[in-house]
């Protein structure tokens, strides 16, 4: 059978190139005569590859010496508590509401703190991002969702915080555009949307925030200790990590975050301006707060919607349905996604069109 093209929002579709070639070195990776996923986290070959994978990471987005890099598990939604636990000094922080995993963020965050939610569009079922306001004076941090999968929508320009760091969950767009590192106090992200496997959760953080964790914080969970021990203070997700790396050097070798920024926009230039111009299908996100990673659209009946993702799943297109929360479809169109999968599905929506006109 040929490899679908699967629009699922996570986990989802990797580059080709990266599981070629952890196929070709699963058994005996690079001579050593094991797996990596059999290899002692402490040996030389897995210091090697974490090192390296660390390394690449800082390449491609660029980030300064001040700020550690922590590959821990758990998944996004574990930092939801990491956050307020490591940073949370004074008791207060600031979140904007903008979807659904921005408002688990805030339910998290209450248990530990007052939590000031200064800006939602939830009335509006989170069809856009709104305006960010001057974060409290007294404020830890200034928490933000870059991305917002189930809705498809993103922020186009990051808040201006000044001394009040900025926190980010970026789980469904990190390096899928450039960004300036310094303007963010932490950024985090789980990897199984833009970077590799579930079970790997990367969290860039500067270093001056760390070390004022509450008492009460698992060992596993403080920023300061996993930095401390190079984030092996027990045993990290070898195998997910080592995956990481590779799909850190495909977009090294692409060209670098810019060059697949470009192709980003120009895939999803391509589906909105089918989206705008089409009489069958409709945008979910409003217009100026459009994702580049998780395009929504619906027709209306429900019935025709679920034909239309019926009759992609037949044609090789999986995983289009919408989130159930949103309904109608969703196509993620991550870093790995190729520019024929994109066309592929708008050759779908022309033909379901005049099919169903
Ligand atoms: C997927 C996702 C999460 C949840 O990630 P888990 O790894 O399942 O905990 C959180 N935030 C955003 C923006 C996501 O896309």
């Amino acid at each position: 059978m040929e490899r679908v093209f699967n629009f699922s929002a996570g986990p989802c579709t990797l580059p080709l190139d990266v599981l070629k070639q952890a196929q070709e070195e699963l058994i005996n990776y690079q001579g050593t005569g094991m797996s990596v996923m059999e290899m002692s986290h402490r040996s030389a070959a897995y210091s090697s590859i974490i090192t390296e994978a660390e390394k690449d990471l800082r390449d491609i987005m660029n980030i300064p010496d001040n700020y550690k890099v922590l590959f821990l598990q758990g998944g996004a939604t574990l930092q939801f508590a990491s956050i307020p636990m490591n940073l949370m000094k004074n008791g207060k922080a600031d979140y904007m509401d903008t979807g659904s995993f921005a408002n688990k963020a805030i339910k998290e965050a209450q248990k530990y703190g007052e939590v000031n939610v200064v800006a939602s569009s939830k009335a509006d079922g989170y069809a856009y991002i709104p305006e960010a306001p001057a974060p409290s004076a007294d404020a830890d941090y200034f928490y933000i969702t870059s991305n917002n999968t189930i809705y498809g929508t993103r922020f186009n320009a990051f808040p201006e915080t000044g001394d009040v760091p900025l926190v980010a969950d970026m789980s469904s767009d990190i390096l899928s555009r450039e960004i300036d590192v310094t303007k963010f106090g932490l950024i985090y992200a789980g990897a199984q949307k833009n970077m590799g496997p579930a079970g790997l959760t990367v969290v860039i953080v500067r270093e001056d925030l760390m070390g004022h964790s509450k008492d009460f914080t698992p060992v596993v969970m403080d920023y300061a200790t996993e930095a401390d021990k190079g984030s092996m203070y027990n045993t990290p997700p070898c195998y997910a990590i080592y995956v990481a790396g590779l799909v850190f050097k495909w977009i090294k070798n692409l060209g670098g975050i810019a060059a697949i920024q470009k192709i980003n926009e120009d895939k999803a230039a391509m589906l909105y301006d089918y989206i705008d111009n089409s009489k069958l299908f409709k945008p979910v996100a409003n217009k100026d707060s459009r994702s580049i990673m998780n395009v929504t659209f619906r027709t209306g009946d429900d019935d025709l919607d679920a034909k239309f993702v019926k009759e992609a799943t037949a044609k090789g297109m999986t995983n289009l349905k919408g989130h159930r929360s949103v309904g109608g479809m969703r196509a993620s169109i991550y870093n790995a996604m190729p520019v024929a999968g994109v066309e592929a599905v708008i050759a779908h929506m022309k033909a379901f069109e005049e099919a169903n006109a």
